[in-house]
């Protein structure tokens, strides 16, 4: 994002180290090596913001970034936004408890927190959807979160392909998004419209997409997408 200034905003490891200053949050999620780190720092346009590893020591907290000077859309001045680094799930040779972890603090922090406007919900566009990012769907769609699909790795396909696999998953694991997008954090790729829906959900007046209360009741919530039924 030009003219904007980005700067890593710590980690924390339970709810109580969340930040408190109440400003918009977009969070990024995906399964591990999707290129969520890789995607922070194209969006961030600081290299090295989210560190490019999937080490599953990661997997324990969550990261705040925060984006100064972001243009507010219709051109009604600009503010200041987090982006937050969510664990990576579906670590295939990670232990039980690691994978576990992903429950812990992102299931704390996606079905509690107030000032979350937008999940990025990250895919690899080379592959087609797993089961996880289908539990990850159903989850967010039980919990009512917003969520925009961002493709990544379009690069690695032909831009006719590129094309209709966007279209696929709009039909299918995107149907209650708020928008798909092909993106690559490596070439750029789509970064510009990523950032469009962004700003327009972190800045859009309250009301209208206040969530709604969850129950905490519910006897039947979906699985949590860390958890591998097992
Ligand atoms: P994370 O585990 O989801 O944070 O993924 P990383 O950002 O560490 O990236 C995982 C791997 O995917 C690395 O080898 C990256 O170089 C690669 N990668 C990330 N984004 C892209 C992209 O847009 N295109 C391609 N071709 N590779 C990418």
């Amino acid at each position: 994002m030009k003219h904007a200034t980005s700067t890593y905003a710590g980690s924390a490891a339970s709810p109580s180290d969340f930040p408190r200053d109440g400003l918009p949050e977009v969070a990024f999620l995906g399964r591990s090596n999707v290129g969520k780190s890789s995607l922070l720092n194209a969006l961030a346009g600081t290299r090295g913001l989210a560190r490019v590893s999937s080490a599953p020591g990661r997997t324990r907290v969550v990261s705040f970034f925060r984006v100064a000077g972001v243009p507010k859309p219709g051109g009604a001045g600009r503010g200041d936004l987090y982006l937050v680094d969510l664990p990576g799930y579906g670590y295939a040779r990670a232990p039980r408890e690691v994978r576990e972890q992903f429950e812990k603090i992102a299931v704390s922090y996606l079905a509690h927190r107030a000032p979350l406007r937008l999940c990025v919900f990250i895919v690899d566009s080379r592959h087609e959807p797993t089961e996880r990012d289908e539990a990850l769907r159903a989850w967010l769609d039980h919990h009512q979160l917003e969520y925009v699909i961002a493709a990544n790795k379009v690069d690695a396909l032909a831009r006719g392909t590129a094309a209709r696999t966007t279209q696929h998953i709009a039909r299918g694991l995107g149907r209650g998004a708020r928008a798909v997008l092909g993106v690559s954090a490596e070439r750029g790729t789509g970064l510009d419209d990523l950032w469009n829906v962004i700003r327009a959900a972190a800045f859009a007046p309250r009301g209208s997409h206040e969530r709604a209360f969850i129950d905490e009741a519910d006897p039947n919530p979906p699985k949590a997408p860390g958890h591998d039924g097992r």
